[in-house]
């Protein structure tokens, strides 16, 4: 029987929206495959795990005084971190996640959260609290299958993030990575951050099955089709946001 390896970091501090969500849609997928799908934890004070060892690496969004505690912690795994992106270990990173993961992140008092600066973005909160992008979103995204996707999603971030090299997404509907921006988020291979909650996986099908497909085509070394579940009901959601915010 195949095996995906998820490491779920900090679980109890970055889950804002639902986030957790993304874990349970890809463990579903996985086994009604008949994968096998393991989800380990990393919370500060736990084992330091060895990052390239899992096939995948979650983290999702948390508040500004979430990052503050963690980033300490995060940054001790940097050369780890770096080193199991550079092997081809997926990272899925939403909202606060995908800020870490930058240069850095500017909090509205302009205080400084070191990222671990394995990616080239930074983020900077605006002065006004209440000034934040929020919101329904829709990307158009490229995942190199025959045609560009749509994926939705909810956003919702004071930080503004700029200098990501390949973005995730064209937005079609929402702000993005700043406000008002055409592009969203950071994507290369085996990498997408992005601000989209939703959560994500549960509303996108295809970046669900494009995730497990680069991990099983990684791990296996052999071409995989993926058998075809039923997502009728999830089409029919899509078809609604879609139509709503008539996009
Ligand atoms: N604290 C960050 C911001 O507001 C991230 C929020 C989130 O993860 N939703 O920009």
């Amino acid at each position: 029987m195949k095996e995906i390896k998820i490491l779920y970091l900090y679980p109890d501090m970055l889950e804002l929206y639902g986030d957790y969500g993304n874990i349970q849609v890809l463990k579903y997928r996985m086994e009604s495959r008949n994968i096998n799908c393991v989800i380990d934890s990393y919370s500060i004070g736990d084992t330091p795990p060895d990052f390239s060892s899992y096939d995948i690496v979650f983290a999702g969004g948390g508040a500004d005084n979430e990052q503050t505690i963690l980033a300490d912690d995060l940054v001790k795994y940097k050369e780890n971190i770096k080193a199991a992106v550079q092997n081809g270990v997926f990272f899925l990173l939403i909202c606060g996640a995908y800020q870490l993961f930058g240069k850095y992140y500017k909090g509205v008092e302009g205080n400084i959260i070191p990222g671990l600066e394995i990616f080239p973005y930074y983020t900077e909160a605006i002065a006004d609290r209440k000034k934040r992008c929020i919101g329904n979103i829709v990307l158009e995204v490229d995942l190199k299958n025959d045609k560009p996707t749509k994926v939705i999603g909810f956003e919702n971030h004071g930080g503004q993030t700029f200098g990501s090299l390949s973005p995730f997404g064209k937005v079609l509907y929402g702000n993005g990575n700043s406000f008002g921006d055409k592009q969203e988020g950071f994507f290369m291979g085996n990498v997408i951050a992005t601000y989209l909650h939703g959560p994500l996986l549960s509303k996108n099908s295809e970046v669900s099955d494009y995730i497990i497909k680069y991990c099983l085509e990684r791990k296996y070394q052999e071409n995989i089709e993926l058998k075809p579940l039923n997502d009728d009901f999830e089409i029919k959601c899509r078809e609604q946001m879609l139509k709503r915010l008539k996009k």
